[in-house]
């Protein structure tokens, strides 16, 4: 399965990704940076499996991210960057 990682603590709250892909992220209410939904914490990221539909926007999404934060996985952990 696809996986998003978001590297959070260095967002710098553009609204790219959710320009890019709003299925997957959000704007936070609290600190101005986005959040990538149903994902989970781990250490330093957020990591959040997709479904292969998905991964189009947010390869789109990691290209258009200023400070690129955004990574997306395919299968076997690969950096999928079409
Ligand atoms: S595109 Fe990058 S910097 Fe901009 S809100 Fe999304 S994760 Fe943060």
């Amino acid at each position: 399965m696809p996986k998003i990682v978001h590297y959070r603590d260095d967002c710098i709250g553009c609204h790219a990704c959710i320009d890019c892909a709003s299925d997957n992220w959000e704007m936070s209410d609290e600190d101005g940076k986005s959040n990538l939904k149903r994902s989970v914490c781990k250490k330093d990221k957020f990591i959040a499996d997709i479904s292969d539909v998905e991964v189009e926007k947010n390869v789109e999404a990691a290209r258009n991210c200023p400070v690129n934060i955004i990574r997306v996985l395919d299968d076997d952990g690969k950096e999928i960057w079409e």
